[in-house]
C-alpha cells in the first residue's frame, strides 16, 4: 500500500482562504475587522521568525496585526500591564504571547492573565477546563489543525481507535480531548507506556507528538491507518553536503519514519508540509472565532472544534 499524502500546506492555504472570505464579509456586513495582538519578549531568533510570519499571514487574510516587541529584561509587572491593556482593547480579538518567555517571567501567570475569550492559543487554564469538559472554548492551534485534517480526510471519526503519542499540555492532551470529542476510542501513550509498538499497531489513527526524530517505524503502523506526524526535528543531512562555515547541512524530519510508514499507512502527513502550516492557519481561524463570539455573531463554519 502507498499512503495518500495529506497535504497540510494546501489544506492550510484553503483554511486561510476561508478565513479571508469570512473576514471580508465581517468588514462589509458588520464594519468589524478582527485584530490579533502578538507579544514577543526578547530576541530569540526562532520566536522572531514565528512572530514575523504570524504577522504577515494575519495581514494577508485581511485582519489587523498588532506586534508588541518587548526587551528581554521586561519586568513581569510591565508585561502584565500590557496584557491588561490588550484585554480591554475592543480592537484586539486575539492575544498571543510567544513562548518560551525569558526565565524571570512566570509563564503560567502570564498566560492566565490573558482574557480567556481572547486566548487564541487556547492555553489559559479556563480554556483547558472547558475543552476537558466538552464545552465551547478556544482550542490550541496545533491539535485543532490535526483534527481538521482528520475530519477532512475521514469525514466522521466516530468509533475509530486513536493513539496519541505524547502527553504535553500544548499538543498531546488537547489532541486526545478533541479525538474523544469526535467519539474516537483514545489511548494516550508517553515515555512510560509499556509495549508502545503494540499500542500503535491497534490504532486506526496515530498522532505522534514526541520530539524524537523518526522514532515510530513503519512496522508499528497498522495497514491502512492514518498517521498525523506533529514532530519537527532537525537532523544532520551529510548527503546534502556542508555549509559555507564547514558545518554539515541539516533537514527536518518528523517523529515518524516517513519512508517506511508510507508503505503501510492509508494516509500520512509529511514533515515539513503537514501539521506545521496548519498551526498558523488555525491561529487565524481562532482569531476569527474570537471576534465572532465577541460580537455575538455566528461562528465561522468548519473552523472550530
Ligand atoms: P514535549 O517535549 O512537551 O512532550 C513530548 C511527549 O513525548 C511527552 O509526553 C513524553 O512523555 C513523550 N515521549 C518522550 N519520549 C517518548 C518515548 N520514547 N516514547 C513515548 N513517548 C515519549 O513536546 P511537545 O508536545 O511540545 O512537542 C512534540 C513535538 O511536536 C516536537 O517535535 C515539537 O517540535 C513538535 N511541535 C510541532 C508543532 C507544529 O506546529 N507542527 C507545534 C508544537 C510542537 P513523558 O510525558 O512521559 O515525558
Amino acid at each position: 500500500m502507498v499512503a495518500q499524502v495529506i497535504d497540510g500546506k494546501a489544506f492550510a492555504a484553503k483554511v486561510r482562504a476561508q478565513v479571508a472570505d469570512q473576514v471580508a464579509k465581517l468588514k462589509e456586513e458588520n464594519g468589524i475587522t478582527p485584530g490579533l495582538a502578538v507579544v514577543l519578549v526578547g530576541e530569540d531568533p526562532a520566536s522572531q521568525v514565528y512572530v514575523r510570519s504570524k504577522g504577515k499571514m494575519t495581514v494577508e487574510v485581511g485582519m489587523n496585526s498588532y506586534e508588541h516587541k518587548l526587551d528581554v529584561d521586561t519586568s513581569e509587572a510591565d508585561l502584565l500591564a500590557l496584557i491588561d491593556k490588550l484585554n480591554n482593547d475592543p480592537a484586539v480579538h486575539g492575544i498571543l504571547v510567544q513562548l518560551p518567555l525569558p526565565k524571570h517571567l512566570d509563564e503560567d501567570l502570564v498566560i492566565n492573565s490573558i482574557d480567556p475569550a481572547k486566548d487564541v492559543d487556547g492555553f489559559h487554564i479556563s480554556n483547558v477546563g472547558l475543552l476537558g469538559t466538552g464545552q465551547k472554548s478556544m482550542v490550541p492551534c496545533t491539535p485543532l489543525g490535526c483534527l481538521m485534517m482528520l475530519r477532512e480526510h475521514h469525514g466522521s471519526l466516530s468509533g475509530m481507535d486513536a493513539v496519541v503519542i505524547g502527553r504535553s499540555n500544548i499538543v498531546g492532551k488537547p489532541m486526545a480531548q478533541l479525538l474523544l470529542g469526535d467519539s474516537c476510542t483514545v489511548t494516550i501513550a508517553h515515555s512510560r507506556t509499556k509495549d508502545l509498538p503494540d499500542v500503535v499497531r491497534r490504532a486506526d489513527i496515530v498522532v505522534a507528538a514526541v520530539g524524537r526524530p523518526e522514532m515510530v517505524p513503519g512496522e508499528w503502523i497498522k495497514e491502512g491507518a492514518t498517521v498525523i506526524d506533529v514532530g519537527i526535528n532537525r537532523i544532520d543531512a551529510p548527503e546534502k553536503g556542508t555549509n559555507e562555515d564547514g558545518s554539515v547541512k541539516t533537514r527536518l524530519v518528523g517523529d515518524v519514519h516517513y519512508a517506511s510508514a508510507s508503505t503501510r499507512a492509508g494516509a500520512i502527513t509529511p514533515v515539513p508540509g503537514g501539521v506545521g502550516p496548519m498551526t498558523i492557519a488555525c491561529l487565524l481561524a481562532n482569531t476569527l472565532t474570537a471576534c465572532s463570539r465577541a460580537n455575538d455573531l455566528p461562528e465561522p463554519e468548519g473552523l472550530t472544534a
